[in-house]
């Protein structure tokens, strides 16, 4: 049994203005230990998933399908009994991570705070576990740094703080959403290395999730690709970068800058992402898509296997099609 199995999960939202179909029927799989980079451009439904996989949806936000985590259906639990997973089990660090952090509160109250509270542990144990975990997080001058408010520490040390915090209770599952996106390139670097380290050492599956396919490339052992709320293709990492099956992952790693070429120009993916309130009938990407035929205009097609490739992708058009 995986750790995480994802089946047919929707995610819709009532609005005044009418439902927007955030996530249509994705299913995934995530084992111990495994990197998954869930990528996709902004509102493609990738973040609303992991809330949903969380038990975090805004109050407006309902699910269908199946989130079995380490053998339990998540979506049957209350409040209080995901409330007890998600301290222990499962953690989640964000993009900008004052968010998560209290302005308020030193951060050795608010780290201890955490062991104390789920884990039983002394005013004295919890502080002493907080320092080697921002040691662990590699986070320099420790000692002095636990004593600062958030607002006193640099944007990559609030991040490592983040991470630390996240990993008190070393939960199974970490779920990183554009951890890096607010850091600078160096910062940026330094920031997934320890997301991988943190793997190694401590043996949690992640989730990744970025717009940026660069990012992902030595860091994730799967990718899988959403648009318009659905999976479009599922792989991995390295079959994605080799050998990228669907348009939208075509254009999407065409549209990572690169250094060994002669072209200073930024290549995009010409069109908007479609609105998520009036999904067209077919495959999303369709009114985009270069190779679109009248069939990808009236039915979406199925995430399937195709030729040699291990992966999986959701398209009409055969490999030589699309050459
Ligand atoms: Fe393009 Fe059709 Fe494939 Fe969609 S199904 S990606 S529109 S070729």
């Amino acid at each position: 049994m995986s750790l995480l199995e994802v089946r047919d999960l929707d995610v819709t939202f009532s609005t005044n203005d009418g439902t927007v179909r955030a996530v249509n029927k994705i299913s995934f799989d995530l084992e111990a230990g495994e990197t998954l980079a869930i990528v996709g451009e902004s509102g493609s439904g990738k973040s609303q998933a992991v809330f949903a996989i969380m038990g975090l949806l805004a109050d407006n936000g309902s699910t269908s399908g199946s989130v079995l985590f380490h053998g339990e259906e998540l979506t049957h639990l209350n409040d209080t009994q995901l409330n007890k997973i998600r301290a222990n089990d499962m953690a989640m660090i964000f993009q900008d991570p004052m968010t998560s952090l209290n302005p308020y509160m030193r951060v050795r109250d608010q780290m201890s705070e955490v062991l104390q509270l789920h884990k039983g542990m002394s005013k004295s144990e919890a502080y002493n576990a907080c320092v080697s975990m921002l040691e662990a997080v590699k986070l320099p001058d420790a000692t002095s740094v636990i004593n600062r408010f958030p607002h006193e520490c640099s944007g990559g040390m609030r991040q490592r703080i983040m991470i630390a915090m996240s990993l008190l209770c070393q939960p199974k599952l970490l779920i990183a959403d554009e951890p890096t996106t607010a850091l600078d390139v160096t910062v940026q670097a330094q920031i997934m290395a320890l997301l991988r380290r943190v793997q190694d050492d401590f043996g949690t599956a992640i989730i990744l999730i970025t717009h940026d396919l660069g990012v992902v490339a030595g860091s994730c052992e799967k990718t899988l690709v959403m648009y318009g709320g659905r999976i479009l293709e599922y792989a991995t990492t390295k079959e994605i970068f080799a050998a990228p099956s669907h348009p939208y992952t075509r254009g999407l790693l065409s549209a990572v800058p690169r250094l060994d070429t002669e072209t200073d120009e930024l290549v995009t993916i010409p069109g908007n992402p479609p609105n998520m309130m009036e999904l067209p009938a077919g495959c999303p990407f369709a009114p985009r898509c270069e190779f679109a035929k009248d069939i990808c205009h009236a039915e979406m097609p199925e995430l399937v296997a195709h030729g040699d490739h291990e992966g999986l992708r959701a398209c009409h058009l055969s490999l030589e099609e699309l050459s």
